[in-house]
């Protein structure tokens, strides 16, 4: 399997299908968080970079062996998945072979076009991620591509939420000194009430952010944005059960499928991969490091695993 990983415990989604139609690390933001490690291409182009057939049928052949162990399936992955022109095509497929939900984790940027919406429209739940009140704070978070804008993005989701009749959770990834401060989440409150989600999850970066400063929000921090954001705010805490990750041979490709979009610690290697034992996915992992087929980046002072290429800053 190359686009499709999983089924892995999520934070938010119960036992998900990983789709991923887009190559490692294309994406038109490039934030300071990002556990894929710096945008490589940071580009705005949509175009089909992986042949919608063949992602069909990895989904087909998992679902095939797999559906009653799935929750979710959803779109997301290496870099942004609506810079995939046949999202919505998958979507549309995806709906016609399963009654298995289907979620897009996107950032957003793309729903100013209506064609986008249109696209994103046939999803059961579209989860977005609005952690800045302000241009100059977003700009700060996210680096965007020059063509995606702070009020391109809120007026997009805006126009979203208004065609949109399916569950549209917001993402607020919480940063310390960053976008935790009392002035920061009353800019970003005054912006959540004009897109009305249905949720907002306030989630820490607890995977391997791409700047080696960031650092996730105190408890202090949490309580202020959950008290600061709204009724429909609420913190999502890091998944602590695991899944039997039952498509892959042996734990070698397990390992190196999952941390190409989810770059993971050992401990939570070891949860996620209850098929094996705790020494064989540790002898897994320095068989992989050797061989250069991923690559070890310390972060939050804890030694993460992520994909070989990936770029992150010492
Ligand atoms: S966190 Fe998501 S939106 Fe931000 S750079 Fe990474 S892939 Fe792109």
């Amino acid at each position: 399997m190359q686009y499709v990983y999983g089924p892995i415990p999520s934070r938010r989604l119960g036992r998900s299908l990983g789709v991923d139609p887009i190559p490692l690390k294309t994406c038109n933001w490039n934030c300071i968080y990002c556990q894929l490690g710096r945008s490589t291409p940071l580009t705005n182009e949509r175009r089909e970079y992986i042949p919608r057939e063949a992602i069909l049928a990895e989904i087909q052949e998992t679902l095939a062996h797999h559906s009653s162990e799935i929750d979710y399936i959803s779109f997301v992955g290496s870099g942004e998945p609506t810079l995939h022109s046949g999202l919505g095509w998958l979507i549309r497929a995806v709906k016609a072979i399963t009654t298995i939900p289907v979620a897009v984790i996107t950032n957003g940027v793309l729903l100013h076009r209506a064609d986008v919406r249109q696209e994103l429209l046939a999803a059961d739940v579209v989860m977005p991620t609005v952690s800045a009140g302000t241009a100059e704070l977003y700009r700060r978070i996210h680096r965007p591509h020059p063509d995606a804008g702070f009020e391109q993005l809120i007026d997009g989701l805006c126009a979203f939420r208004a065609e949109y009749t399916g569950q549209l959770w917001v993402e607020v990834m919480l940063i310390r000194n960053v976008n935790d401060s009392e002035i920061a989440l009353r800019d970003l409150e005054r912006v959540l009430r004009r897109i009305q989600p249905d949720q907002v999850h306030i989630v820490l970066p607890d995977r391997p952010p791409a700047e080696p400063w960031v650092q996730p929000a105190d408890s202090e921090g949490l309580l202020r944005a959950e008290a600061l954001l709204g009724p429909v705010a609420h913190i999502v805490h890091p998944f602590s059960n695991g899944v039997h990750a039952s498509d892959y041979a042996s734990p070698d490709e397990a390992i190196v499928s999952i941390v190409t979009r989810h770059p993971m610690s050992l401990a939570q290697l070891i949860t996620t991969l209850n098929a094996w034992t705790d020494d064989e996915v540790s002898d897994a992992l320095a068989r992989l490091e050797q061989a250069g087929a991923i690559r070890p980046v310390e972060r939050l002072g804890v030694r993460f695993w992520a994909a070989a290429t990936s770029v992150f800053p010492t």
